[in-house]
């Protein structure tokens, strides 16, 4: 827990100082897990945040602030005044944003700074940044891709579970407002087509869950393993329990099924598909309540 996701800010520095909040073209790579601080000009940083909070709004929706109500008024105005504040200035550059409410945790008064100037996010340790040195060595520049897509995901998720609605609705928006798309996104970064056919075109592929999301607790919605990404045929087929797969991968086919639609569905007795071992641990939960024998 001692990495700090240090971002160039510089027009934007003032607006996080003043509202504690950042706003960014949405997605951006980020794995914001642990703390964040902000450059301005000179590379020089101030302060360390956490991210409490995050939401994605569109710029040009007429109703953008009804997507904020479930804050507290308070960070509701903060929003809304960084907004308004960042409109004079300059434009948000496209309509997709993603919104951090900021928590500022610590000071850096010495105000470390990069060594060279960088225009991307980088990362440095924690100890290098309270060091007291003025300029700092960065620790690393990129970060798995996948990692950060499920930060993203995990506090996308983490808002919507706190807010007071029921459960079968917080499911409902969960899959919708989320999308699973940073789900996706972390699936992508591992497999890169269907696990059963060649389909491999992103727009058509589909990020099952492998134990289904209203079984599963946020660790394993969360958890990539649980994750199989499927065409939209495969996907239907293995969502409503006509497959399955065995421990060592090999496809189990309901005997709902007949001939000629396993034919025109695309499967049969010899495929296969590769898993690790938590892959097969919720595999088997699969087999056992959803595959239809
Ligand atoms: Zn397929």
């Amino acid at each position: 827990m001692n990495k700090v996701l240090s971002i160039p800010a510089a027009s934007t520095f003032h607006l996080i100082k003043k509202y504690h909040i950042h706003a960014f073209p949405h997605p951006r790579s980020y794995d914001y897990s642990y703390l964040v601080t902000f450059r301005k000009k000179g590379g020089i940083m101030e302060e360390l945040y956490k991210v409490e909070k995050a939401v994605r709004l569109n710029m040009e929706d007429e109703f953008i602030y009804d997507k904020i109500q479930h804050f507290d008024n308070s960070i509701q105005n903060r929003i809304k005044n960084y907004i308004i504040e960042r409109k004079k200035d300059f434009v948000f550059e496209k309509p997709d944003f993603m919104f951090w409410v900021l928590k500022k945790e610590d000071s850096l008064l010495h105000e470390p700074q990069t060594t060279k100037p960088y225009n991307n996010h980088v990362y440095f340790n924690y100890q290098e940044l309270h060091s007291g040195k003025k300029h700092v060595n960065i620790a690393s520049k990129e970060e798995n891709n996948h990692v950060s897509y499920i930060s993203e995901f995990s506090l996308q998720l983490k808002g919507i579970t706190k807010e007071e609605i029921i459960e079968t609705e917080k499911e409902q928006i969960i899959k919708s407002r989320v999308g699973q798309s940073a789900f996706k996104k972390a699936l992508l970064a591992i497999e890169k087509k269907c696990g059963l056919c060649g389909v491999s075109d992103e727009r058509f592929l589909i990020s099952s869950h492998i134990k289904t999301w209203s079984q599963s607790n946020n660790q394993e919605r969360l958890d990539v393993n649980n994750g199989l990404l499927l065409c939209p045929n495969h996907d239907a087929l293995f969502d409503k329990g006509y497959i399955s797969f065995a421990d060592d991968g090999t496809i189990l086919i309901s005997d709902n099924l007949d001939e000629a639609t396993k034919v025109f569905l695309n499967i049969n007795e010899t495929m296969n598909i590769r898993m690790n071992e938590d892959q097969r641990q919720y595999m088997k939960w699969h087999r056992e309540k959803i595959l239809k024998i």
